[in-house]
């Protein structure tokens, strides 16, 4: 069955009735641009074709009630603040809240949810949960909400009320990418450019490997690292790290006194010029070359950021050796996704590559598939 009608189906079997409408928001994989969001820098995601559905209807109580096929026994609650709902349900509560809270007058309704976006994984469960629940009730509300203001109250949600420090990233593109595009997003003004991104037509494709590690850490070494980006920020004089440019860098390294706080500086300063560079590069429809941006970004991460593990490190070696154009782990880092620009015919050889790699380490088998760029949220 597909997610859409399994998702309509739990809505029949928890509250008895069909739901008024299905809609959709996709997972995502970002290309380039990793922890620049919450730096005021640039990223440059892509839709997943994996999707959360939801199916949603009027409440005749005057509360709200979600269920999942995670989780079929419905949450219910009423007008709620930060912390009132806890579990997966508040990243629910967390929508309805944000929306309240930026003023808008929000149906109260019932929301059945189905996923194939795996949870977890950095590829962002959490804001296609999110950006469904909130396109739903805009449409069904007719609330006047632009899309470029949409993911910030979506963020909000996450950020306050689920109390999860994350950036714009995930919920911009959940809600804001487009079927073959790119989503060039500058984290400071929200202004976005759709990058044409049409693999296919190059003969190209990006594959998307879950290495399937464990995630550890992951809060706090996130939150660790956003600390240490403003505080070198602070010292340099600049309100973010996207204010200091590759030619400035080396005379700001030299005022950061502190090894750690230097190479994550260098991580973010880098990684936004490679953003800028992998967009210069796409839009004239070199596409290849882009790869060794992609690799030198998994470097940066490895090295100065030190956000990768074992198992991604190893998935990029064994996807260049089988004659990737380039690899980097994408997401937040300690666990998560791969991602390698290969020649469509060799997406499953370099899957079959990275697993026997998996195998040789005594790793969990990593979980692959080729990733064309989908539309973001939307009523089906
Ligand atoms: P990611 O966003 O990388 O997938 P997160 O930890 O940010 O990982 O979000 C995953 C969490 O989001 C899950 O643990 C669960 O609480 C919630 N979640 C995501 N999708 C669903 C769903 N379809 N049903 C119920 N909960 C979900
Ligand atoms: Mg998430």
């Amino acid at each position: 069955m597909s997610v859409s009608s399994t998702a309509e189906a739990a809505f029949r079997e928890a509250y008895g009735t069909g739901p008024e409408g299905l809609w959709a928001a996709p997972g995502r994989v970002n290309l380039i641009g990793e922890h620049t969001d919450y730096n005021d820098g640039f990223v440059l995601p892509f839709a997943l074709p994996q999707r959360t559905v939801a199916a949603v209807g009027p409440a005749p109580d005057g509360k709200w009630s979600v269920c999942s096929t995670l989780a079929p026994e419905p949450v219910t609650f009423g007008v709620t603040g930060p912390g009132e709902v806890t579990g997966w349900g508040a990243y629910v509560a967390g929508v309805v809240w944000a929306l309240q809270d930026a003023g808008y007058e929000v149906p109260p309704v019932r929301i059945a949810l189905d996923s194939d976006v795996p949870l977890g994984a950095g590829v962002s469960s959490s804001a296609a949960m999110e950006s469904v629940v909130l396109t739903a009730l805009i449409d069904l509300g007719g609330l006047d909400v632009p899309l470029e203001r949409r993911p910030a109250i979506a963020q909000r949600a996450e950020n306050v009320y689920v109390g999860a420090p994350t950036g714009i990233l995930d919920q911009s593109a959940s809600i804001r990418c487009e079927p073959g595009r790119a989503l060039f997003l500058d984290c400071r003004t929200y202004e976005v450019e759709q990058i044409p991104f049409d693999l296919a037509a190059e003969g190209l494709a990006i594959l998307v490997i879950n290495s399937n590690a464990p995630h550890q850490h992951v809060d706090g070494e996130y939150g660790a690292r956003r600390k240490t980006c403003e505080a070198a920020a602070g010292i340099l004089g600049v309100t973010a790290l996207r204010d200091v440019s590759v030619p400035e860098l080396p005379e700001a390294l030299e005022r950061l006194d502190d090894d750690v706080m230097r190479r994550r500086t260098r991580h973010i300063v880098t990684e936004n010029q490679r953003v800028l560079d992998t967009v210069t590069l796409l839009r004239s429809g070199r596409v290849r070359e882009i790869g060794p941006l992609l690799t030198a970004s998994h470097t940066s991460m490895r090295d100065d950021f030190e956000i990768t593990v074992a198992q991604v490190d190893v998935a990029v070696r064994a996807a260049l050796a089988a004659g990737a154009y380039g690899a980097r782990m994408t997401g937040g880092g300690f666990g998560g996704c791969v991602l390698a620009l290969v020649d469509a015919d060799r997406a499953e050889p370099t899957a079959a590559a990275v697993a026997a790699a998996y195998e040789e380490h005594g790793f969990t088998a990593p979980t692959s598939w080729v990733a064309v760029a989908g539309p973001g949220a939307t009523r089906l």
